[in-house]
């Protein structure tokens, strides 16, 4: 039982009677807390992949951002314990995050996109965390619960790859999450990880949005020709076998690579390309799949224009 003195916001670490408190009612106001935040939030969506290295964290970045350049709240929740990459995708890897008594304040990227991830707390950006199941979902229940996310719009979670514990975590803590999103390259390979992660997201009672297809096809930059550099259409195939949506494919940009290394979003910095319209397709399928209608939301245009890395964004 929670005492009544305790206020649902206020983190036990800073509170002044938790020295009076047992472990369970500390447990106990940890799950109030949670709930409570969760509350604030109207959308959760995960973004997951069979396997490493297929874009997944560029896919949750460009997608945050996307929906935030919409004039969305919007939360991105880096839960890649091992591999935290979107602070360095965003270039806030050397900020702090700094705590109040209302628990950790997430790192504001744009006036409504705030983000949080291991890399704010290992110091040194080639430590590893050497960290098994217990101490991940910890981590992860600390994300949700102790995070002062305020109102948010949507919640992108960005996952691991495999069907490991962190999605089984979050699948655990948030519960009612609205879907996920698989991230595929077209190789057969690739592919049969996703079709696992397909099922493994049904398994957690987590719906599937639909499948994307990252890295389909480069254009040469010489004789504009497509180039199946890595096969292209299997995500489609696999999402028409699998009975579930296809949500498009995004080109392999060479640009990608440079404005992710420079912690620049590739959809500000390359807003008419095909890969940014491919983005943009899937915040808006994402949008639809929730039920948001643009038309739904009162947009908060005093947050427009601001600056970002000295370009002006506008709605
Ligand atoms: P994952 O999260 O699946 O491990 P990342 O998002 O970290 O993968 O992407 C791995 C690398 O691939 C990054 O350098 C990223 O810039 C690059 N990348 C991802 N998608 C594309 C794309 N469509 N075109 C070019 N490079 C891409």
């Amino acid at each position: 039982m929670v005492k009544e003195k305790c206020e649902k916001d206020t983190v036990c670490d800073t509170c002044n009677e938790s020295g009076s408190c047992s472990q369970q009612e500390k447990e106990a106001h940890q799950q109030e807390r949670l709930t409570s935040r969760l509350s604030h939030i109207k959308h959760r969506i995960m973004v997951m992949s069979g396997k490493g290295g297929v874009g997944k964290s560029t896919v949750s970045t460009n997608l945050a951002v996307t929906l935030s350049l919409d004039g969305f709240d919007v939360g991105l929740l880096d839960a890649d314990i091992h591999g935290p990459n979107i602070p360095k995708m965003l270039g806030i890897e050397s900020k702090h995050v700094e705590g109040s008594s209302h628990g950790m304040i997430p790192i504001e990227v744009f006036p409504n996109l705030k983000v949080i991830s291991m890399a704010f707390f290992i110091g040194g950006r080639d430590n590893p965390v050497i960290w098994r199941g217990p101490l991940k979902h910890s981590a992860i229940g600390q994300f949700l619960g102790e995070v002062d996310w305020g109102d948010l719009d949507f919640l992108v979670v960005d996952l691991p790859p495999g069907t490991g514990d962190e999605p089984l975590s979050v699948a655990h803590l948030i519960r009612n999450v609205d879907g996920s999103i698989i991230v595929t390259t077209p190789q057969d390979v690739a592919l049969l990880d996703s079709r696992k992660a397909v099922i493994f997201s049904r398994m957690i009672n987590i719906p599937v949005i639909g499948i994307v297809e990252n890295m389909s096809g480069l254009i040469c930059p010489h004789c504009s020709k497509e180039i199946p550099l890595f096969k292209s259409g299997g995500g489609e195939k696999a999402a028409h076998d699998l009975g579930v949506s296809f949500l498009g494919r995004i080109p392999i940009d060479p640009e990608m690579v440079t404005d992710c290394d420079r912690g620049m979003p590739f959809v500000m910095a390359h807003p008419k390309s095909e890969a940014a319209n491919a983005f943009k397709q899937l915040a808006d399928r994402s949008k639809e799949y929730v039920g948001f209608k643009e038309i739904e939301k009162q947009f908060e245009k005093e947050k427009f224009p601001y600056h970002f890395k000295g370009q002006e964004v506008k709605r």
